[in-house]
């Protein structure tokens, strides 16, 4: 039987468990809540009461163990750093040593959005490219990079944040200390923003119907379905933000000359408004040379993108040969 590696995708909401062989066919998966009010503790227990339950289903045990993790990691030591989104942020917490000797098998570490690159490289559009930039825009903007061939971490891990570029000199504070980056004007919630305060000022009337009037209700799923039925304010918000993002990605494309952008998360489910806003930005930015041979597509692997970098990172031994 062809060996079998697991993967786990630490997400604030939920836990994402994975069992694949190494061309990334899922032998099972499942997720539960994280329940990560509880402590890192609690959390790493249920980590590895996940990995056992679906050893049980495909009866057989992994040969590594490769997970997805919000935010710094120390790779070698298999230790979280900083995770800002969960409760008591995971400083120093040895996640390799605890969890290795439960489920029996090496544990490696990596951040979640250069997991996903890791995914897209290996399994996604990126297996015909040599060169490529991750844009994981969702709540903020991640990213990762690709450089012949090999994913750039850098000696932190932490190589590839393309949302925190900046973009408007002026611009808003972004929660990394910075004014102006990507993250602030073309995330998920900034996009939102703009567009519950046309909603507000009586500009945006198919969104006032969509949502009923609810601001809680606005994300950029309802926001592009009021510019497709009509609000003209909520096109024009959604297309600077796509502008905002097209020079992001200009910017790499100038930097590395990559032969393939991918843009994932929620915010690239508003579809082909933004990327063909970012397409257009990107020539129209882009004049050292021809940017015909730049592919600028939509995630291969959506939602999986996460645990499935998990499963390369796993057969890639975590990558620490770098
Ligand atoms: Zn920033």
């Amino acid at each position: 039987m062809p060996p079998i590696y697991a993967s786990i995708d630490l997400g604030g909401t939920n836990l994402k468990g994975m069992l694949a062989h190494e061309d990334g066919s899922v032998v099972c998966a499942t997720s539960v809540p994280t329940q990560s009010h509880e402590g890192p503790q609690k959390v790493l227990e249920r980590i590895a009461d996940l990995v056992a339950e679906l050893c049980q289903q495909a009866a057989c045990g992994p040969r590594a163990l490769g997970m997805a993790v919000p935010g710094l990691v120390n790779r070698r030591q298999g230790v979280t750093k900083f995770l800002p989104n969960l409760p008591t942020q995971w400083r120093d917490v040895p996640v390799r040593d605890v969890l290795a000797p439960q489920v029996g098998c090496p544990v490696y570490l990596l951040n979640d959005v250069r997991c996903a690159t890791l995914a897209e490289l290996v399994f996604g559009h990126g297996r015909h490219a040599s060169t490529m930039a991750f844009f994981a825009l969702g709540t903020g903007i991640g990213g990762g990079v690709v450089v012949d061939g090999r994913l750039r971490l850098g000696p932190l891990g932490a190589a590839g944040e393309l949302g925190h570029q900046t973009i408007l000199p002026d611009g808003p504070r972004c929660g990394c200390g910075n004014s102006g980056c990507l993250e602030t004007l073309a995330s998920g919630p900034a996009i939102a923003a703009e567009g519950i305060r046309l909603m507000q000022s009586g500009l945006a009337p198919r969104l006032y119907e969509l949502v009923r009037g609810d601001p809680g209700r606005v994300t950029t799923k309802e926001l592009a379905q009021a510019a497709q039925s009509g609000d003209e304010n909520v096109r024009d918000a959604i297309v600077r933000a796509a502008r905002y993002l097209g020079i992001g990605v200009a910017n790499v494309v100038v930097a590395l000359h990559p032969d393939l952008v991918v843009l994932g998360g929620g915010v690239a489910q508003i579809g082909d408004l933004l990327f063909d806003t970012v397409r257009q930005t990107v020539r129209q930015r882009v004049g050292m040379f021809p940017t015909d041979g730049v592919e600028i597509l939509p995630s291969a692997l959506g939602e999986n993108a996460g645990a499935l970098g998990g499963i390369a990172l796993a057969v890639q031994g975590g990558l620490l040969e770098d």
